[in-house]
């Protein structure tokens, strides 16, 4: 093929505009995307060659090297993992194949003060090495095609790239940076170093750099032709917890997810018995753009004895605790196991069952703790995933009663943060069951006549207002031996709480309006079931309620909306 020049995709367009726009404050990043997409490389080639030993050629040492050009004025990255053929190359470096770049993209479009948060969503990766070169040039060719089926992409980061076939007898990819006239100081060894310990020390390949030694004539360090590893080259879950330090598993995380805020807990086992593995498991501070999405896959990856099987591992964990971000690393499992594989398997439902422990524990330890500190944290957990937790209390039956006892409420006692547990203790003498009401809002729920003779008697009655509520309420039905009752349900007696005196009273005014219940019933007799005298309010001369056991009035409303 002689040399092609191709048109990028206009969403690369402006993800290149972007990135070399927004990210320049925080340029040192792009050493980060293209290690870790040349150790992503490694990772496949090594999956491939697990039926396909022949793709190792003679080279089956995998590594990465940084290779420094002062005259030139290039950095080069070169790895040799999986490469890509000419078509492979024209994909993954023109267009934007993940739907979720175009989702970015979109919600781009929308608020535009939200763009420094999201890009960090995102994987910047390969376009982030237009922040500090003016041309790209990638020499690359896949494991298991001929010397003579190598590929050069070159493009200086604008509206087009070239590409052209070329001899390249070893398999992988270089990608070569010419850097800016105001980059040089990226040129030099000691800075890049620093940069690889600061963001790369984790990666599992070692990440060589030529030594360098003093040269007196010329009075400035000199490249030999030995090579050192520069990196700690250890998968940072496989190191000794004691060996961790915060900022590495801090470090860790921001790759791992391309959030930009560090994580609110995160947990580091390694567990044995039935199955053996390691895990590392983050809680995010902030719900992404598409939490709600209950196809979207997990954000765990899943690994075989260091070796990367697949991201987004979803048998790993429950679907309700979609937002953990980490790592497991089994030691049991074969290499080649299949996600159709992992859902069957004894080890992965151990391994399942283990984590959402962890997760769990790790949120009731900052739910629980005496920290101001790690209370208001939890809070602020619950904002941006209590929706999602609630999800567990009919997914996870097994975990029903500690899901419960994190969930937290608004009540006609406080604004937020009511737990059940709070709610019990406060409970009345005599009062045996949990008041909740549903609506669509707080003001909605806190107006409702049906609260009047709950404050009247200063019963605690719980605000629920999310969406998923009333389906919580269809799952949860008691909370240590109370059972919650909607109050806008059935013509329910408050029972002990109430004294004697009301309840004659009561008697004597149903017998009273006797005949204006009569007359109500017959002329609502198509829209209304039944007409009663209630005690149930206080200023409000009138409540619509529903029977026990039907839907309701706020569930019906909601259907409703939704066109059902
Ligand atoms: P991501 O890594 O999130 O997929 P990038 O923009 O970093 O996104 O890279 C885009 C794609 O380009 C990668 O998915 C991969 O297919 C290809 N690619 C990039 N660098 C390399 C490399 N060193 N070796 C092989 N393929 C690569
Ligand atoms: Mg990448």
């Amino acid at each position: 093929m002689s040399k092609h020049t191709h048109a990028f995709q206009a969403e690369v367009k402006q993800i290149l505009h972007l990135v070399t726009h927004s990210l320049y404050s925080n340029k040192e990043i792009f050493l980060r995307e293209l290690v870790s997409n040349a150790s992503d490389a490694c990772d496949k080639l090594r999956f491939e060659a697990l039926d396909k030993p022949e793709l190792f050629e003679d080279q089956p040492n995998l590594e990465i090297r940084l290779i420094v050009d002062a005259e030139a004025k290039t950095i080069t990255i070169r790895d040799n993992g999986v490469g890509m053929s000419a078509e492979e190359a024209a994909a993954h470096l023109g267009t934007i194949a993940k739907s979720g770049t175009r989702e970015f993209m979109a919600a781009l479009d929308g608020d535009k003060k939200k763009d420094a948060n999201l890009i960090g969503q995102f994987g910047v990766g390969f376009y982030s090495g237009f922040i500090v070169a003016d041309r790209i040039t990638v020499e690359s060719r896949r494991a298991g095609l001929p010397a003579g089926e190598g590929v050069r992409w070159s493009s200086e980061g604008t509206g087009e790239y070239d590409l052209e076939t070329i001899d390249k007898p070893t398999r992988g990819t270089d990608v070569i940076l010419h850097l800016r006239e105001e980059e040089a100081e990226f040129l030099a060894a000691w800075k890049l170093r620093s940069i690889v310990s600061k963001y790369s020390d984790h990666i599992s390949l070692p990440i060589l750099m030529r030594k360098e030694e003093w040269d007196k004539d010329a009075g400035k360090y000199v490249a030999k032709d030995e090579w050192e590893t520069v990196n700690k080259a250890a998968a940072l879950w496989a190191r000794p917890k004691s060996e961790v330090t915060d900022a590495e598993y801090q470090e860790f995380y921001k790759q791992l997810s391309y959030d930009a805020q560090p994580p609110l807990s995160y947990t580091h086992n390694r567990v044995e018995g039935r199955s053996e593995y390691t895990q590392l498991l983050y809680i995010p501070a902030k719900a992404p753009y598409d939490l709600w999405n209950r196809d979207k896959r997990g954000g765990v990856k899943l690994y075989v004895k260091r070796v990367f099987i697949m991201d987004d591992a979803e048998a790993l964990m429950p679907v309700y605790l979609r937002f953990v971000k980490g790592v497991i690393d089994s030691a049991d499992l074969p290499l080649n196991v299949s996600r159709e594989l992992l859902q069957e398997s004894r080890d992965v439902k151990a391994i399942r069952e283990g984590s959402t422990k962890r997760v769990l524990s790790m949120l009731e330890s900052l739910a629980d703790s005496d920290s101001a500190d790690d209370q208001a944290k939890y809070m602020s957990f619950w904002k941006e995933f209590g929706a999602v937790l609630k999800e567990g209390i009919g997914e996870d039956f097994q975990n029903q009663e500690r899901l419960a006892k994190l969930f937290r409420f608004a009540s006609t006692h406080a604004d937020e943060g009511v737990s059940l547990a709070d709610y019990v203790k406060r409970m009345k003498e005599g009062q045996e069951t949990i008041y909740v009401i549903t609506a669509d809002s707080l003001t909605a729920a806190k107006s409702s006549p049906q609260l009047e003779i709950f404050r009247k008697k200063g019963l605690e009655v719980l605000l629920l207002t999310d969406r998923v509520d009333e389906w919580l309420l269809s799952h949860l039905h008691e909370f240590e031996g109370h059972a919650l009752q909607s109050v806008a349900k059935g013509a329910f007696d408050l029972g002990k709480l109430q004294d004697e005196e009301e309840k004659k009273q009561a008697e004597a005014t149903a017998e009273a309006f006797k005949p204006v219940l009569d007359r109500l019933k017959e002329s609502l007799k198509d829209r209304a079931k039944d007409v009663r005298v209630t005690t149930r309010l206080v200023d409000s001369p009138a409540c619509i309620v529903v029977d026990e056991g039907d839907m309701s009035a706020h569930l019906a409303r909601m259907l409703k909306q939704a066109g059902q």
